[in-house]
């Protein structure tokens, strides 16, 4: 089973940038890679819209095995120049979720044509601590690009067909 969930909710709207927010484009993103999977009769687990992140791992760890993929999509935002993308994992993720953050990360960095941050531990996070590595799975969280740098913005809104393309096949391969 794959678990997708859109970072932030409709309190926390997470990055903001020129009236765009984060919670708003994790939710369009969330459903058009769902979507496509959907589409090729894979079924997709995805949070609703008014749950907070508490009720979203509580209903992960209720239904997710060791096998799942849990995908948690996020934006970054930050001064004007940083930018790209970055997948974070746990502190002790296995070589499954090494090799499923890797290439959702090279995957992103290509079709958007950003700058690869790489694949990151969770204590190089801000929070130090992510809940969403803790239910049983393969755990990543994407932070896809910078809302706060032109560039990124420009090509996540120019590609975000093919955006959500690459990460449904990357998902779609790993799960199967
Ligand atoms: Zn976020």
């Amino acid at each position: 089973m794959l678990f997708l969930t859109a970072g932030h909710h409709k309190k926390d709207a997470g990055a903001t940038y020129n009236g765009r927010k984060e919670a708003d484009e994790t939710v369009r993103l969330r459903n058009a890679i769902a979507r496509l999977l959907t589409d090729k009769g894979l079924k997709v687990w995805t949070d609703a819209d008014d749950w907070d992140l508490n009720r979203t791992i509580n209903e992960i760890t209720k239904r997710s095995k060791p096998d799942d993929i849990i995908c948690d999509l996020h934006f970054n935002a930050g001064a004007a120049t940083a930018s790209g993308c970055e997948v974070f994992v746990a502190d002790n993720a296995n070589a499954a979720e090494l090799n499923l953050a890797t290439e959702l990360v090279n995957t992103i960095a290509s079709t958007l044509l950003i700058r690869n941050r790489g694949v990151k531990k969770e204590h190089d996070s801000q929070h130090k601590r992510l809940g969403m590595m803790r239910p049983a799975g393969r755990n990543v969280l994407i932070e896809i690009c910078f809302l706060s740098n032109n560039y990124d913005r420009q090509q996540y809104d120019t590609f975000f067909g093919l955006l959500a393309e690459g990460i449904a096949r990357v998902l779609a391969q790993k799960i199967e």
